[in-house]
């Protein structure tokens, strides 16, 4: 449901020029192309002998005429039959010759090299052809693409020193909780009060999506209270919501958006932790544009594991991004689990980088609250409802976070 409404949004609106250091986890707006031909020209992969491959009989003696270094381009005319020119890597073929001899492969004897014998040598090898990597004015990169390190690098090779993005989404983050008060409020915490954890994590996990997470002050379990925070965050491009979704008296998100005439694509989800998660949107009205929210359970893990389920597709779509469910990886369970036959578990893992076959444990944990194991944790171990146990050795899906 999450993926058919991302697909119904289409892109964003607005667009803006950011500097390449500026660029990371920010989506594309234009394509980009090659401003040149990619090699620029016929470019050397090796230290080596510049040379015609059919001079290059095995045990032959080639005449070296000069070197060419990277940045350099040969001046020596055409390299004829029985001639060599020392090239670097990264230096431009000389004419005349179609192929690099690698240094290890030479022996050098006086003014000249002679070929180790048996060894041939292919037309193009070791030379990369202008133009074979990209034409000018080819598309690199297409407008959707996430920017990472090895686009700016991409960007870079293609002369840009700006790249024009999507404006990141605009989220409201709620808290909501009579229990919550804020960090760095300066006040101190009586004993059943808890410290606002979600505000914050939700805001860091909205940044890594693609989008700019504003909390919103937190919003006490009242009606009115609620209320007037949901006015203040559908103005906003999307709305997340922490706490307040379950079954209890004080739970009133879904009340409030109800009677602002939210639609519900759903209200629960067979997964735990997480099961009290919604989904919906609450209508153009009075004004105020329409505006998607999902409301996630209070708990801080269960916040999160629903957060990487469900909102971060739907958020990388707003943000320009290619339409794609969460990612999972199999990974076999280092140690047995028990099995459960109630719903779905998720629950704080590692992944191991010990092995070249992804290997995965379970964090020891308290359950959905316990945000020190989650911490410990770098992804959510993925166990369907079984009465059996999960074995050591067994492959399990592992969502990635
Ligand atoms: P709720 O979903 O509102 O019933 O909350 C479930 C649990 O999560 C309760 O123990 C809350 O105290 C806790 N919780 C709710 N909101 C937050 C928050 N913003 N930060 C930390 N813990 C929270
Ligand atoms: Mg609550």
């Amino acid at each position: 449901m999450v993926l058919e409404h991302a697909r119904g949004l289409g892109a964003p609106p607005l667009i803006e020029v950011v500097a390449l250091k500026d660029a990371v986890g920010r989506v594309i707006a234009e394509p980009v192309r090659a401003d040149r031909d990619q090699p620029p020209f016929d470019r050397s992969t090796r230290d080596g002998f510049a040379v015609r491959s059919g001079s290059f009989a095995s045990g032959a003696t080639l005449r070296v005429m000069g070197e060419v270094r990277a940045g350099e381009r040969w001046s020596g005319g055409r390299v004829g039959e029985g001639e060599a020119v020392k090239i670097m890597t990264g230096a431009p073929l000389p004419t005349g010759a179609d192929a690099v001899a690698m240094v290890e492969f030479v022996e050098v004897v006086g003014e000249g090299i002679r070929t180790v014998a048996g060894r041939g040598l292919a037309r193009f090898e070791n030379v990369v052809l202008r133009g074979s990597e990209a034409r000018a004015g080819y598309v690199v990169m297409a407008a959707g693409t996430v920017v990472g390190a090895a686009e700016i690098g991409l960007a870079a090779t293609c002369g840009r020193a700006e790249l024009t993005v999507y404006r990141r989404p605009m989220v409201a983050v709620i808290a909501t909780g009579d229990e919550l008060v804020e960090v760095g409020s300066g006040r101190a915490l009586e004993e059943e009060e808890i410290w606002n954890s979600n505000g914050h994590a939700l805001r860091a996990l909205v940044h890594g999506s693609g989008g700019f997470g504003g909390k919103l002050a937190i919003a006490r379990d009242t009606l009115e209270d609620v209320t007037e925070r949901v006015l203040q965050g559908r103005a906003w491009d999307l709305m997340i919501l922490s706490g307040g979704v379950s079954m209890g008296e004080y739970d009133l998100v879904e009340e409030v958006l109800a009677g602002l005439g939210a639609e519900f694509f759903f209200t629960g989800v067979k997964m735990q932790p997480g099961k009290p998660v919604v989904f919906g949107r609450l209508p153009e009205r009075d004004g105020a544009k329409a505006c998607y929210f999902f409301g996630l359970p209070g708990n801080p893990v269960s916040t999160q594991v629903t957060f990487h389920c469900f909102v971060e597709p739907f958020l990388k779509a707003m943000a320009g991004g290619v339409v794609e469910g969460p990612l999972f990886v199999q990974a076999a369970l280092r140690e047995a689990v028990p099995g459960s036959t109630g719903r779905m578990r998720f629950l704080p893992a590692r992944l191991g980088r010990d092995r070249v076959g992804p290997s995965v444990t379970l964090v020891g944990w308290q359950g959905s609250g316990d945000m020190a194991a989650n911490a410990r944790a770098n992804c959510y171990a993925v166990l369907p409802q079984r009465e059996g146990e999960f074995a050591a050795g067994e492959v399990i899906s592992v969502l990635l976070r």
